[in-house]
């Protein structure tokens, strides 16, 4: 066992500043630098990257905004190996020490690895990943391993019996997904608490889908307490669960940092009343989402069509927020991304999306609806 943050607000470093909205890998570093200054001095310490986030960029970011302005010591670092990105063991190497290189972190406090369901595991298990795992722990290169987790609960099971020297999981966890048949996000929580293995949230507030809710939601909360921003709910309700170490926020700008530190500095889990509330959230915000993209953008660097898919995600589940009706500045914004990246209609359907997608979204079928819905003009 390991002694978990004193506080349970990790920062994901996966939707950090950008200077151009445009190119996922253009890290505002003063801003960033500006976010950890915040972070450290409310007394959080924990901090989450990965390989592929920022276009590849967030790692190297690391080593200037953190580890080369604080104490090794003073904070916890995790970073992860996924499975799109090597196919043998010497690429396995290439990529740990590349990510030491990157962050300067001389050692990672987590190592784990990255987006594990039914599939991803069998390349997991081809590569001995979890034994070279533990070889980088026994050489003081890594301190506790884990794993992020995408996929049901039964497989979650079986994966922590065969592995019981993972220490700790990280699964998607947020009030939307909690009795979601698909995300299982409360099965997956149950069986790490059967296996005592801490949970690491991620997506707690849903790829920021929860800071922006139907008005009808919105009031819900709002009525309860006005004072509170809508992300501070999920994000509470996440960190409410007892077996829960950290709650990852993948926080964009000094507003959210400000935010999330605020109510998350003396956390007070949520009442039984509370949790009737965000559950009634979730009731209204599935009876109108079209799409369940977390916009975390894994799709989009492999795309030969270079099409933006989250975005276009987005717009399309914006349309069915206000019950399909396109407006004007709907196919504003839609042109707007067509014109700098490709439109859903110039799919190929490779394949790749789908591949990737933690989600396992139907990228290619939806991408044919969103050319159907901003395609045809405003309408209702
Ligand atoms: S299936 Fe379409 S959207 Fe997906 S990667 Fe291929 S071209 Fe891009
Ligand atoms: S479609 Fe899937 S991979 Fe792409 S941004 Fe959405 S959730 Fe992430």
């Amino acid at each position: 066992m390991f002694e978990w943050p004193k506080k349970k607000l990790g920062f994901g470093l996966m939707r950090l500043p950008l200077t151009d909205p445009e190119d996922q890998g253009s890290i505002d570093l003063e801003q960033m630098k500006k976010m950890v200054d915040i972070f450290m001095s409310k007394g959080f310490t924990y901090f989450d990257t990965a390989w592929m986030y920022c276009a590849f960029k967030s790692e190297e970011a690391v080593k200037p905004a953190l580890t080369d302005r604080y104490p090794r010591e003073s904070f916890t670092l995790t970073t992860k190996l996924n499975s799109h990105f090597f196919n043998s063991r010497e690429d396995m190497e290439n990529v740990f020490n590349t990510q030491l290189k990157k962050t300067g972190a001389g050692y990672f406090d987590f190592y784990f690895l990255h987006a594990v369901d039914g599939e991803s595991i069998a390349k997991y298990e081809e590569f001995k990943c979890f034994d070279w795992m533990l070889e980088k722990k026994a050489a003081g290169l890594v301190r506790h391993i884990g794993f992020s987790y995408h996929d049901k609960a039964d497989v979650l099971d079986k994966i922590l019996t065969d592995h019981p020297e993972v220490e700790l999981v990280q699964l998607q966890l947020n009030y939307l997904d909690w009795e979601s048949e698909w995300v299982q996000a409360r099965k997956n929580y149950e069986v790490c608490v059967k296996h005592e293995k801490p949970v690491v949230v991620m997506e707690g507030v849903r790829g920021g889908m929860l800071a922006k809710l139907p008005a009808e939601a919105e009031a819900l909360l709002k009525a309860a307490e006005p004072e509170m921003s809508l992300a501070s709910w999920a994000v509470r309700f996440a960190a409410s669960q007892p077996n829960v170490m950290v709650v990852l926020s993948g926080m964009s700008n000094i507003a959210q940092m400000e935010d999330n530190t605020s109510y998350m500095e003396k956390f007070q889990p949520l009442t039984d009343d509370e949790i009737a509330k965000v559950m009634k959230v979730a009731d209204i915000i599935n009876s109108k989402t079209a799409i369940a993209c977390t916009g975390c953008h894994y799709c989009t660097d492999g795309c030969p069509q270079n099409i933006e898919i989250p975005w276009y995600f987005s717009l399309y589940n914006a349309v069915s927020l206000q019950d399909g009706r396109v407006s004007p500045s709907d196919i504003r914004n839609y042109e707007g991304i067509a014109q700098k990246f490709g439109r859903p209609s110039d799919c190929v359907e490779c394949g790749q999306c789908e591949g990737i997608c933690p989600q396992h979204l139907p990228i290619i079928e939806t991408l044919k609806k969103v050319t159907k819905t901003f395609e045809n003009g405003p309408h209702r």
